[in-house]
């Protein structure tokens, strides 16, 4: 079933999940070990994010140095048939443009067509580790609009090669991201928000933001949003803190600002157990705002702490 028919046909919140798929070398089960309590909770859809493959340098026997083509978390498509399959639960992989030409992409949407997978979530990727700023493929979609643009046309049955005629239309629904703080290389919120227009005239039916731990960022950039003629849903991404080396990694890396409150709470602790507990409280706290608000949907990113979001959930849900 389609997000936006879960959202359309609930009368209030509802609860979603964003997992990461195993680390090459470790197998399904340990996603499944990961997910199997939070299911307790009966999610509307869980989704999946998409690694690129990165370069490493491997030292070789002979003392050289040669640079390696690695994807550290593979299997995205098949996590999700797995997860359908498991749970019967909606899967919901997210879509890249890095690394894709769109010849590969055409056939990933056709792959995931054919497994009845309904949504995608259309990305344009992180930067891989070790790169300056995200070079597109040259046979390969550039930003988000493009691959959203591409996936709408396979919806109307318009494939890459022209002598397809009267081609079988997918019919996934498509959502995009968006960042209530902005996203990092915009030049401003309001930049950022023309582009996200874009992806919401082009055919993406709601957004799921960037985590954010002030619920103020997430009211300022939906009214924000309506304001501009952004008038899908919004769903809150959500993830806790969980130790104080988070305290200024994640605003560098993600570009957002943490609330006062939430720094001193950290810092005031003394162990790693206490600290878990502080960011864990702040998503009660968050989640509990969110859902008194109507938010459609609380979406929660699980990433390898899944103790502490079933601890926050079972008390929202
Ligand atoms: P875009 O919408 O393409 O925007 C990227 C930047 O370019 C923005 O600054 C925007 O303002 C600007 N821009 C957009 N369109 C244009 C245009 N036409 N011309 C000029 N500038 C433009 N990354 C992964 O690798 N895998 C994942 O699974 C993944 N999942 C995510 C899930 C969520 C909910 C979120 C919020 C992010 C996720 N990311 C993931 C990270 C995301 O890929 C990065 O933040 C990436 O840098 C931007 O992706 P986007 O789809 O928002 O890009």
């Amino acid at each position: 079933m389609k997000v936006i028919d879960y959202i359309n046909q609930s009368k209030g919140t509802i609860l979603s999940y964003e997992v990461l798929p195993p680390l090459k070398g470790k197998n399904i089960h340990s996603l499944f070990q990961h997910l199997d309590p939070l299911m307790e909770f009966k999610p509307s859809f869980i989704n999946v994010t998409y690694h690129r493959s990165e370069h490493v340098s491997r030292q070789q026997p002979d003392g050289t140095t040669e640079r390696i083509e690695i994807r550290k978390r593979p299997g995205t498509v098949g996590i999700c048939a797995a997860i359908m399959n498991h749970y019967q639960v909606d899967a919901v992989p997210h879509l890249i443009c890095g690394g894709f030409t769109k010849r590969e992409t055409e056939d990933a949407l056709i792959d995931l067509n054919f497994l009845g997978i309904d949504n995608v979530l259309i990305l344009r990727g992180d930067t891989p580790k070790g790169e300056v700023g995200t070079v597109p493929d040259p046979k390969g979609n550039r930003y988000a609009i493009d691959l959203l643009r591409q996936a709408e046309r396979l919806n109307n049955g318009f494939y890459l090669d022209e002598e397809i005629l009267d081609g079988f239309k997918t019919n996934f629904c498509l959502g995009v991201a968006g960042y209530p703080e902005k996203h990092i290389e915009a030049t401003s919120l309001e930049a950022d928000l023309v582009y996200l227009k874009e992806k919401v005239d082009a055919g993406a039916e709601y957004i799921v933001t960037q985590m954010f731990f002030d619920n103020s960022k997430y009211f300022d950039f939906v009214a924000k949003c309506r304001a501009a003629g952004i008038l899908v849903p919004i769903i809150p991404g959500l993830k806790p803190l969980t130790n104080k080396k988070q305290l200024t990694a994640i605003p560098r890396i993600f570009n957002l600002e943490l609330p006062h409150d939430l720094i001193n709470a950290m810092n005031s602790t003394t162990t790693d157990e206490a600290a878990e507990k502080v960011g864990e409280e702040w998503l009660v706290d968050q989640s509990k705002e969110l859902k008194k608000a109507g938010v459609p949907v609380l979406h929660y990113y699980t990433l390898g702490k899944p103790q502490v979001i079933y601890n926050a959930v079972s008390k929202i849900f």
